[in-house]
Formats: C-alpha cells, sequence, structure tokens
C-alpha cells in the first residue's frame, strides 16, 4: 500500500508579477504553520523553468534569506506538511515536481487519496514510472501523462479516477491552478492581492496576514486556473463523481472543530464564534455545577469562553501553553508524546486550587493527553474536574487525511463513554452530540463529513483500508464500500 501522504497540510499558492512570490509564500506558509509541521517548501516559476526548494522542519527553519533568493519567479506555489509515523522521509516533502508528456507541474497537496495504489498500478502498467510511494506523486504524474488536449480534460479523467480528498495548487510555467476534490472534503480559498495578484490558501487567514482581499472558496469539483489573462473557473466532471454520486459538498466537520485557526473563515463562518457556540450548547447538553470554566489552549479556548458566557460559570485561565512546543500528535512515538503534555502547559495553581473545574476540550482521540491534563489539573488543587468535549466521540478512522489514528488506537471506538470518563479520571465528561456539533457551524446539515464520529463515509472506502482500521486481516479488492458501522449508543454524559 500507498505511504498515507498528504494528509492535514497546508496548501498555499500566487499569481503576481513584478512581486516576490517566494517570499509571499513563505509568509503564506507560515500563516499555515499549524497544518503541518513536518516539512515545508516552495516552488516558484519564472516562465521558462521551475524553481524548488522543500526540506524537513518548520517554515521558518527550511527557509532563509538565501534559499528564498534562489526562487525568482511571477508565480509560486507551497506545501506545509503534516505526516503519520514513518512516512517523515525527505523525499516525501512537498511540492513535487513532476515532467511528463504535458510539460512540466508541480503540485502542492492536502487531503488523501484512498485509490492511489490503484491509480499507480494502472499508470505504471503503461509505463509511468515513480520516485516516491505518495498518493500526490501519482496524481501529478497521471495529471502530465494522461490523454487529453486540454488541462480540463486531464482533470476531468483526474477527477473520475481519484476518490479520496484532494484540495490542490499545481503550477505550469505560465498557469496556477486552485483544485478542490468534488466532494470538497478539504478547504481552499481564493484571494485577490493588491488589485492584480491571485492568491490561493488553505484557510483565510493565510490571505488576512498578506493583506490580500477574500474572493471565495474554490467550489467542489472546481478548477480554477489563473493566468496571465486572470481567472477562469471550470467544473470538468460536472455534476457526477467518480463513483456516480451527485456532487455535494463533504467538507470536513473536523475543521471546524479542530484544525483550522479560530481567525480562518469556512463556510462563511469565522470560526471562533462558531466555537463559542459549540461551548454554549455543550453548557445546554450537559450542564454541571462548578466554580470555574477553563479551556485546554489554544484550540478549546473559544469553545471554554463560549461554555462560561452561557452558564454564567466565571471563564478563567487555568493552564499556559508553551506556544514553541508544537502538537504534541506531530511527535509519532508514543513516549515523547506523553512527555509532551508536561512540555506544553503549565497549570496556574492558584486560580485552580479548591475549584470545582470544568475543562472545555474539543476532542478526545487516543486518550493519552487528556488523562495527563486532568491530572496536572487535579494537581494544582481542583476538587473536581468536568471535562468537555466540543465533538461527539470520535469513533471511526478517517481516510481523508486527518492523522487520527487506526480505529484500534481511537478510545471511543473501544470504550464506552463512561470507561473513557473512568481512563481519564474526570468527575464527570460529556461530549456535544453530533446535531449540536453540526448546527454551531451555522453550516446546513448534511453538507459535512462527520464520518470520524458517524461511521458514514462521503465516498466509498476500499476494504484494504478498513482492514487498516478495523486492525484485521482483510481482503484485497479495491473500491468495495464497507458497511456503515453501527452508531454508538451509549450516553453521552457520564459522573463519578
Ligand atoms: P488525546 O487525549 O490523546 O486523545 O488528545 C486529545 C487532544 O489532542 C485534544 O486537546 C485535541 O485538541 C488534540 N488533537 C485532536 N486531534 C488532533 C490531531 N489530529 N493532531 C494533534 N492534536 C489533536
Amino acid at each position: 500500500m500507498l505511504d498515507q501522504l498528504g494528509e492535514k497540510c497546508g496548501v498555499f499558492g500566487v499569481f503576481a508579477p513584478g512581486e516576490d512570490v517566494a517570499r509571499l509564500t513563505f509568509f503564506g506558509l507560515h500563516a499555515l504553520q499549524h497544518r503541518g509541521q513536518e516539512s515545508a517548501g516552495i516552488a516558484t516559476t519564472d516562465g521558462k523553468r521551475m524553481h524548488l526548494y522543500a526540506e524537513m522542519g518548520l517554515v521558518s527553519q527550511v527557509f532563509m534569506e538565501e534559499t528564498l533568493s534562489t526562487l525568482p519567479g511571477h508565480a509560486a506555489i507551497g506545501h506545509t506538511r503534516y505526516s503519520t509515523t514513518g512516512a517523515s522521509i525527505q523525499c516525501n516533502a512537498q511540492p513535487f515536481v513532476v515532467r511528463g508528456a504535458h510539460g512540466e507541474l508541480a503540485i502542492a497537496h492536502n487531503g488523501n487519496v484512498v485509490n492511489a495504489d490503484v491509480m499507480r498500478a494502472d499508470l505504471a502498467a503503461t509505463g509511468v514510472t515513480f520516485e516516491t510511494t505518495t498518493d500526490t506523486e501519482v496524481l501529478g504524474r497521471l495529471l502530465v501523462e494522461t490523454a487529453g488536449e486540454t488541462w480540463d480534460e486531464r482533470f476531468a479523467t483526474l477527477m473520475r479516477r481519484a476518490n479520496g480528498a484532494y484540495s490542490l495548487t499545481l503550477l505550469t510555467k505560465d498557469a496556477l491552478f486552485g483544485v478542490r476534490d468534488p466532494l470538497g472534503i478539504r478547504p481552499l480559498c481564493i484571494g485577490r492581492l493588491n488589485g492584480s495578484g491571485w492568491v490561493f490558501a488553505s484557510e483565510t487567514c493565510a490571505l488576512d496576514h498578506l493583506g490580500a482581499d477574500f474572493v471565495r472558496e474554490v467550489e467542489p469539483g472546481e478548477v480554477v486556473r489563473i493566468d496571465a489573462e486572470g481567472m477562469h473557473s471550470s467544473f470538468p466532471v460536472g455534476e457526477t463523481l467518480p463513483m456516480g454520486e451527485v456532487v455535494r459538498e463533504a467538507l470536513c466537520l473536523f475543521e471546524f472543530i479542530y484544525f483550522a485557526r479560530p481567525d480562518s473563515r469556512l463556510g462563511g463562518e469565522l470560526l471562533h464564534p462558531v466555537r463559542m457556540r459549540m461551548g454554549a450548547r455543550l453548557w445546554g447538553e450537559h450542564p454541571v455545577e462548578a466554580d470555574i470554566v477553563i479551556g485546554v489552549p489554544d484550540s478549546a479556548t473559544a469553545a471554554a469562553i463560549g461554555f462560561a458566557q452561557a452558564s454564567g460559570i466565571p471563564y478563567a485561565e487555568g493552564l499556559v501553553k508553551n506556544r514553541y512546543v508544537g502538537r504534541t500528535f506531530i511527535q509519532p512515538d508514543q513516549r515523547l508524546r506523553e512527555r509532551g503534555v508536561r512540555l506544553k502547559f503549565n497549570p496556574l495553581r492558584e486560580i485552580l486550587q479548591g475549584k470545582r473545574v470544568v475543562v472545555v476540550d474539543d476532542s478526545i482521540v487516543r486518550g493519552t493527553t487528556t488523562p495527563r491534563v486532568v491530572e496536572m489539573i487535579r494537581r494544582a488543587g481542583a476538587t473536581e474536574v468536568h471535562m468537555r468535549i466540543t465533538s461527539p466521540p470520535i469513533q471511526y478512522p478517517c481516510f481523508y487525511g486527518v492523522d487520527m489514528a487506526t480505529r484500534g488506537e481511537l478510545i471511543a471506538a473501544n470504550e464506552s463513554v463512561e470507561e473513557i470518563r473512568q481512563h481519564i479520571d474526570a468527575d464527570s465528561l460529556g461530549y456535544l452530540s453530533l446535531e449540536g456539533t453540526v448546527s454551531a457551524t451555522g453550516q446546513i446539515a448534511g453538507n459535512q463529513c462527520t464520518a470520524c464520529f458517524s461511521g458514514q463515509y462521503p465516498a466509498a472506502v476500499p476494504l484494504q483500508f478498513d482492514k487498516f482500521a478495523l486492525g484485521g486481516e482483510g481482503a484485497p479488492d479495491h473500491n468495495i464500500p464497507v458497511a456503515p458501522p453501527e452508531p454508538a449508543t451509549s450516553p453521552l454524559t457520564v459522573r463519578a
């Protein structure tokens, strides 16, 4: 099987003749750093040649003044990557540059294509050779090798063949493309720079930092091309998906809950108030008597404020985050992850001592961090710890780009809410319902991918991936839908 790369990443693109596009991309990637801290890369074109620099590390570690000056041109794409264990090798850093019958193409990918190995085998059978084991290279090679006079025809082939999530920025010597898969699982937006340039970014916060104006989101199934003549839009597969389904939006709900920055907009909604609404609903669904409400910083701060406002329980800062440690999940090794919690948070004893504390967090995935956070708060003197989570229990693995863990590692796939409460040693535990989570987003219900909570995948998941998910042997067949698993029946709040 191919490495599961191109996961939860940040992608960026800029077309701005006369501007320092590499530097603009550097700043864009910097704003998207929270989407991936493992590698960073920029590709530029000067109209004749493609220039590329990609390395392991944070954006500010990878790019120095000297490196940026080796990246001339009028257009650029960039990528910041997050990956799973074992996949962190340098040759997988993006953007990836491919050359083929249709010329040279740089590609940056956020998402995960679940049938990439089948696509790769088909391409290999026609004589195409590969340098990496990534799904991103498969998409790039398909685009430069497949039959088709125009880019639209080739994108149509890609969209008909690829099953999964792909928000892409692509660069040829004279055009920049922004593409979203027909389900729009990962975000991608368009901005206008200084009235003449164009920008693509995974999140709107990158536009804000560059002083670019938000134009709109790239639509599911849309190819947006920017060249010397301006912006052109097309929908190469119209209304039909690879498996024959009708195009519908299935933007990842977890982007609203956790991934995207609170100052980004998704589906027209600023995420900070969305998360405050999640917190307020959480109070409505799982009220509790307590003295203070704290959030696990930074991702749950807005939700904690919302919970406090709705409940009338005072909001306080009980944990201070050491901002420069990075996300604990980033460390692929479990021991490092455990130490990471202490490196990441410091409790404020004077605030917590003698208090009944509501702790709001956005999610429990493996259940490794949360017990340590609870323990830390108790050691600082809290008399009660009531955990409130602004999402439903995560019971199913993500095949579309979130490194959440396999099914065996997901605590809620294996334990009831009461068992999880015991595991994390909280006095009570309450999860926000799926309905409550979706309604707080302000989006039309049914337009999100809720697979990790509901088991309802928006497109067929190959058995081969399900084998991975279930930890069993599975069959080698591809593109066979798995039966939707049974929904959770356990109540979503429990008390000790
Ligand atoms: P755990 O108790 O080990 O499941 O960790 C829960 C914490 O991990 C919460 O504070 C979440 O904000 C955070 N979290 C959830 N998903 C991810 C992810 N994919 N990457 C990094 N952190 C995450």
